[in-house]
């Protein structure tokens, strides 16, 4: 079998570590397959890089950024191809330029645009394991991008649907997917499966387990995807087609705390006026999420959204640029977003209720609320955030 592994930062978070991944590959080597690895930079080394960053700006250039971000990865490529040579196994390192991957121009979270694979097709025909720098490409001019946070998830489910892999295992530091992020809620289950759908919900709420776009994309081009633990030989979670699986009302709880909320008073109550605000905040490539536009009262308006608190500053920015000086601007970042994702939510009522019931019963006031076919999203304040996901696992029989 052709297999792309990928490992995640605290896979790789110490040279004993990148030793013990070395042996993995090994393993699976000598079962016969062929292997491309892709890596992470060891663990905390992508914000330590941010910071060294920060230390001289606060908004340091896009692609001076990427330079640097891109560097973390190219570390762990390089070091678990020594570890492998050393102990006989002929590997090569690859940046994302020499594995191929060729992205857009926007710095910081490019998107791929395609794959050229031949380079590392030579390489696996001449027997080698070829190991790729995760997180990074290069735009057509040649200049290093990164793809965002979580990117080498995206990078190994690019390589194995270009390289027709048979499988894309991906490995970190909990067992697979569970019902809720485990460091959260002990009592969160493992699912032995999920399917492309939920799972791409959750990732997008918030569930870092898989990254969004890695899940997207591996639902299009039909990869053959599983998440595992590194540390240990246990099953890990299939993510699978949605047919032929028992609908659980709910399969998960996710949070996420990258949001900041943006409140707009006084704006005018007039056509054109949304359309306007959200252009400038998507000329700067930043998804808005939940919005909410209250009844006007002697033709003005309040409109609050969610933008992730990341990007809050230059959010603030684009509209600075359009918004009259009359209209006041009130933010807050310590604000998350609990959300319930489930396929049987579709067929059943009284779903958003028991949550609405379940978070008053802990006092915690909803600030927001959005509903799609298959997940509700709720925004707290952050400092209950962790007791709402405990308290929606636990009303909807997750932890049973
Ligand atoms: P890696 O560095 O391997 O990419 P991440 O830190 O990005 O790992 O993702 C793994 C983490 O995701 C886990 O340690 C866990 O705390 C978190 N997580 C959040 N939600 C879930 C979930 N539903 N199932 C499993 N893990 C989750
Ligand atoms: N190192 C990058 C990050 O921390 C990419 C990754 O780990 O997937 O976001
Ligand atoms: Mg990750």
């Amino acid at each position: 079998m052709l297999i792309v592994q990928k490992y995640g930062g605290t896979s790789v978070g110490n040279l004993e570590r990148i030793e013990a991944v070395a042996n993995r590959v090994i393993q699976s080597v000598k079962e016969g397959n062929k292997l491309v690895v892709v890596v992470s930079a060891m663990s905390g080394v992508t914000n330590e890089l941010i910071e060294y960053a920060n230390f001289f700006s606060k908004e340091p250039k896009a692609n001076d950024l990427d330079m640097l971000l891109s560097s973390g990865e190219r570390v762990t490529s390089a070091l678990l191809s020594i570890a492998l040579n050393e102990k006989g196994f002929k590997a090569i390192s690859f940046s994302g330029r020499k594995a191929g991957i060729i992205t857009n121009s926007v710095f910081t979270k490019a998107k791929i645009k395609y794959i050229d694979p031949s380079a590392i097709e030579n390489e696996l025909n001449n027997g080698k394991i070829v190991i790729v720098a995760g997180f990074q490409g290069v735009n057509e001019k040649g200049e290093v991008t990164t793809l965002g946070r979580g990117g080498s998830d995206l990078s190994a489910v690019a390589l194995a649907g270009a390289l027709n892999a048979d499988l894309c295992e991906i490995y970190t530091d909990v067992d697979g997917v569970y019902t809720t992020d485990p460091r959260i809620e002990p009592k969160a289950k493992k699912l032995d499966r999920i399917s492309y759908e939920e799972m791409l919900e959750l990732a997008s709420l918030g569930a870092k387990v898989l990254q969004n776009r890695s899940v997207e994309l591996a639902k299009k081009l039909n990869v053959k995807l599983v998440t595992r633990n590194s540390f240990n030989d246990n099953e890990g979670t299939m993510i699978i087609q949605e047919n032929g699986m028992e609908q659980a009302l709910v399969s998960g709880i996710a949070m996420d705390k990258n949001q900041a909320r943006i409140i707009l008073r006084n704006i005018q109550d007039k056509p054109g006026i949304a359309a306007e605000i959200f252009s400038s905040i998507a000329k700067e490539n930043i998804n808005v999420d939940m919005i909410i536009q209250n009844v006007g009262i002697d033709g003005t308006t309040n409109l609050g959204f969610t933008v992730p608190e990341n990007e809050l500053e230059l959010t603030k920015k684009a509209m600075k640029e359009i918004l009259d000086s009359n209209i006041i601007i009130e933010t807050d970042s310590a604000v998350v977003k609990v959300s319930i994702v489930g396929v049987g939510m579709k067929s059943h009522s009284g779903v958003a209720s028991m949550a609405f019931k379940a978070l008053a019963n802990e006092g915690i006031n909803i600030e927001m609320i959005s509903t799609s076919e298959i997940k509700i999203s709720m925004i707290v304040q952050e400092k209950y955030g962790e007791l709402a996901v405990r308290a929606l696992h636990e009303v909807y029989g997750l932890d049973k």
